[in-house]
């Protein structure tokens, strides 16, 4: 943000296409996708990916960017192995509950 500077920060506008986003919560519904694709035996309902996705949530540090409305961001995946790591342990771990723990009935 040019022209922004520590002194002037009262005055500093916000722009409206600018948004703070939870860059982990992005990550967590993306690398979710991918392991899914190896995990036949778990569930893909709304229900059962959201569960999922608020376990591993609430297992991670959140990761706040400044992201330019519609942008998505996914660069910071390759930028950290170690988050990735935590990504998929938090993951891993959310598929576990929610197989053992579904809130339905199984089909
Ligand atoms: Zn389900």
């Amino acid at each position: 943000m040019s022209g922004c500077h520590r002194i002037k920060f009262l005055k500093c506008v916000v722009p409206i296409m600018v948004k703070v986003t939870n860059v982990m919560e992005t990550m967590v519904w993306q690398v979710m996708e991918s392991i899914l694709d190896q995990r036949p035996d778990m569930c893909r309902c709304e229900n059962c990916r959201a569960d999922m996705a608020a376990y591993a949530l609430n297992r991670l540090s959140p990761h706040y960017a400044a992201t330019k409305k519609g942008e998505v961001l996914i660069k910071t995946a390759s930028l950290d192995g170690g988050m990735n790591v935590a990504l998929m342990v938090a993951l891993t771990e959310a598929m576990e509950i929610v197989k053992a723990n579904p809130h339905h009935e199984k089909e």
